[in-house]
């Protein structure tokens, strides 16, 4: 049987459309992050960058998001396996680290809606950074399924709740 790209290919060998379909949609590298100033640890919260959108769970405006916002990282098969903010569950990782996907993966399911039927995304579970202070967003942490440091993830941990 013919294994799927994601299995075949390096992340630098995927074509263009292959690349972004491995984004689960999950939005967690949207989050607002902090760092722990005794641990150094990176800390999530409930709040995202503005332009997310909750109800999609993606970004407002992805093709202009390096202009809208500056800060916005976007993600090359280089940079990916030098970011250690990025999520744990994130396929660009997973797929740099040499693991596979979860079965909750819509390229894996099969559905789309999938990520968001296993409680891995953020979908309408956050605020914009636009209707909170930044001084609020300690009080914002939250640790988000799949990144909490007892998630020592394994392939095929997360089963899919759909
Ligand atoms: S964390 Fe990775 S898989 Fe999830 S939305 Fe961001 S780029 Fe896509
Ligand atoms: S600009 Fe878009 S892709 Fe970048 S962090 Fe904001 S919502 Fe996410």
């Amino acid at each position: 049987m013919t294994q799927p790209f994601w299995k075949m290919k390096t992340l630098s060998q995927l074509s263009k459309p292959e690349w972004e379909s491995l984004c689960d949609g999950c939005g967690k590298c949207c989050l607002i992050q902090l760092e722990d100033e005794d641990s150094g640890m990176r800390l999530h919260t409930d709040v995202t960058c503005r332009l997310f959108n909750a109800d999609t769970c993606r970004c407002g405006d992805y093709t202009n998001r390096k202009i809208r916002v500056p800060d916005c990282v976007i993600l090359d098969p280089v940079n990916v396996t030098q970011l250690d903010w990025m999520p744990r569950t994130c396929a660009y990782r997973l797929i740099a680290e040499g693991k596979d996907l979860y079965d909750w993966h819509p390229l894996v399911s099969g559905d789309p809606m999938s990520v968001h039927n296993a409680g891995m995304s953020i979908r309408n579970q956050v605020v914009s950074e636009d209707d909170v202070t930044e001084a609020e967003w300690e009080d914002r942490i939250v640790e988000w399924p799949g990144e909490g440091d007892d998630d020592e993830l394994e392939d095929g941990d997360l089963e899919d709740e759909a």
